[in-house]
């Protein structure tokens, strides 16, 4: 993982995930996210914020109608406006409607109350954790299990927690200056996947930053080269790391060998 991890970053540098100006935006975008596409949730998100409703407040105050129709894009959006009113209700009961003090938790004392939650599975509750508290938490989705399930790295049944350990046991050392000065250079406006935002430049621990980066540069491989139905292996970074020869690979995924 951390050769994977030095590929990704020597080929496209720092992505800037999550793109959101405060830390609310980005829990409501972790929700909204949920069975659907990032175009859809930017609606959601424009108008919510055209409303001057992201906010605590405005998602506890506003009625569940008109929120509803607000996040209509995102899809299933009774369920989600009924969701992330849960999550209000536990930041006030618990935290005194305090953010900071929710993240002022130990992350796994606070990773398990947010996993109580109606509607936070493991992704959408340690993308809580690392985009919007800075918590050193490693974000399992999709494109991970993809690639890594190419790789011959885990199987298809691999528990989440498996990966999540096998990337934070090889990532969590990897803060050597070199890395760290990569990680501040700008300059790669080109290969970006979000500009910078306030939230994608937030104070982070070195750890913290690494998973940030190495998630946001998976998504990149999941997007635009290891799609679900199609490799584009080679014009991919992690083509080196094939575990088998390019010409049998791409067969052997294409399901024409
Ligand atoms: S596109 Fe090919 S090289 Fe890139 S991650 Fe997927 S299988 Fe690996």
């Amino acid at each position: 993982m951390r050769a994977y991890y030095r590929a990704l970053h020597r080929a496209w540098g720092r992505q800037h995930w999550w793109p959101a100006r405060t830390r609310f935006e980005v829990i409501v975008g972790a929700y909204l996210t949920q069975n659907t596409s990032w175009a859809n949730v930017e609606i959601a998100l424009r108008r919510l914020r055209q409303a001057r409703l992201l906010t605590l407040s405005g998602i506890r105050n506003t009625p569940l109608s008109e929120l509803e129709g607000l996040i209509r894009s995102s899809g299933y959006f009774r369920q989600k406006a009924a969701r992330l009113r849960t999550f209000v209700a536990f930041v006030d009961d618990r935290y005194g409607g305090s953010l900071t003090r929710m993240f002022s938790q130990p992350t796994e004392k606070l990773r398990h109350e947010l996993l109580e939650l109606n509607g936070i599975g493991p992704e959408t509750a340690d993308s809580i954790l690392l985009y919007s508290g800075q918590h050193p938490v490693f974000v399992v989705d999709a494109y991970t299990r993809r690639i890594l399930e190419r790789h011959e790295i885990t199987s298809p049944n691999a528990p989440y927690e498996e990966i999540r350990f096998l990337f934070e046991r090889s990532l969590a050392t990897l803060q050597s200056p070199t890395i760290v000065a990569q990680q501040n250079r700008v300059g790669e406006q080109s290969q970006l996947a979000h500009r910078p935002s306030a939230m994608s430049l937030a104070k982070r621990s070195s750890v913290a930053q690494i998973y940030n980066d190495m998630h946001g540069l998976i998504v990149r491989v999941g997007k635009h080269y290891c799609l679900k139905s199609r490799v584009i292996c080679e014009k991919c970074p992690l083509q080196s790391f094939l575990p088998v020869p390019l010409d049998r690979r791409v067969k052997r995924i294409s399901g024409k060998a």
